[in-house]
């Protein structure tokens, strides 16, 4: 039972000027009806702390989000609690689920969304990247595209160092958008040089409407697609959705077979289940390069192509 309390002016007063000082608003402004109800005996003395700590750190976690969705670039926020799973049978609603657990930002991995257009690839990564930042963890969302266009500007500037520094500074890189666009002559590279000074230092996801073994066109490079495939398919999960697209679903009827159908990605490695961890020893990358190449898996470590980047984020 609560005892009746006598709100003394002057303590009210200074307590309003000490939230004033301590930059607490919304305890501020819920101060006085936080009182009236316990003048009423709604609430107890302990409820009062409660609520008006409670209150001031809501606004500033919902304030720092904010602010870090935007500095993520994930400017059309999803969330999983938005995806409809009916909607694409394919994909392990638990798994995804899992994911969301955050433990492959902390142990640094790469997710694979593979799927044709309009199968949720972006919407899961983009939600991904929302449980991120609701959990404090730094994120960067952008297209291929936009990260070698920034890179290649960058280079062009003395400033890839830099660049590449800053896309490592965040603890989960999504890039959106791996084959809808052909990459610019030399962008291959520029990306190679930033996932390898993210590899084993920081998570990515990817998403990609091209099977790996498509990589060496998408990039213009096979011996580029395949350095890139070797450090992204280590620590890695893939994630195939078979499926329809979500954009297309109320004009079905009016779309061709091929296009309603379930159209599937070639995947490289075949006669494995749609979601798994890819083990590097065990994986035969898609791309045959001649076996004294400089680039033959196992010759990595001693590679020329990684001495630079490496060095980079090394205080990641
Ligand atoms: P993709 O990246 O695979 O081309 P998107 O993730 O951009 O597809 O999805 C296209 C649109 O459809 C987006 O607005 C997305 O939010 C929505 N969408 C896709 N799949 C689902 C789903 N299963 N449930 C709810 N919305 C979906
Ligand atoms: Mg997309």
């Amino acid at each position: 039972m609560n005892a009746t309390i006598e709100i003394v002016p002057s303590v009210l007063d200074r307590i309003r000027k000490t939230l004033v000082g301590l930059k607490m608003p919304r305890a501020l402004e819920v101060l006085d009806q936080t009182l009236r109800q316990l003048e009423r005996g709604e609430t107890s003395a302990l409820e009062v702390i409660d609520t008006l700590f409670a209150e001031e750190l809501t606004l500033r976690e919902n304030r720092r989000i904010k602010t870090a969705l935007r500095m993520a670039k994930l400017s059309t926020i999803k969330t999983l609690a938005g995806f409809d799973f009916s909607f694409q049978p394919s994909l392990d609603r638990n798994r995804i689920l899992a994911l969301a657990q955050l433990d492959f930002v902390d142990h640094h991995e790469v997710i694979h969304f593979l799927g044709p257009p309009g199968t949720g690839k972006s919407h899961l990564a983009t939600a991904l990247g929302v449980e991120a930042v609701k959990a404090g963890r730094s994120v960067y969302f952008a297209s291929l595209a936009d990260i070698i266009g920034a890179l290649a500007k960058a280079e062009r500037e003395g400033q890839l160092r830099e660049r590449i520094r800053f896309l490592c500074r965040t603890s989960l890189l999504i890039v959106d958008e791996i084959g809808y666009l052909p990459v610019i002559p030399g962008g291959g590279n520029l990306f190679f040089q930033l996932v390898n000074a993210r590899y084993e230092r920081g998570a990515m996801i990817l998403t990609s409407n091209r099977g790996f073994a498509e990589w060496g066109d998408v990039f213009g490079d096979p011996v580029v697609a395949t350095a890139l495939l070797d450090r992204l398919l280590h620590h890695a999960v893939v994630i195939q959705i078979e499926g329809s697209s979500y954009r297309l679903r109320q004009h079905a009827d009016l779309m061709p077979e091929h296009v309603r159908s379930k159209a599937s990605i070639n995947s490289p490695i075949p006669a494995q289940p749609p979601r798994r961890r890819v083990d590097r020893q065990k994986m035969e990358l898609p791309i045959t390069l001649p076996a004294d190449h400089p680039l033959q898996p196992g010759n990595f470590t001693s590679a020329p192509l990684g001495a630079f980047e490496s060095e980079l984020c090394a205080n990641f």
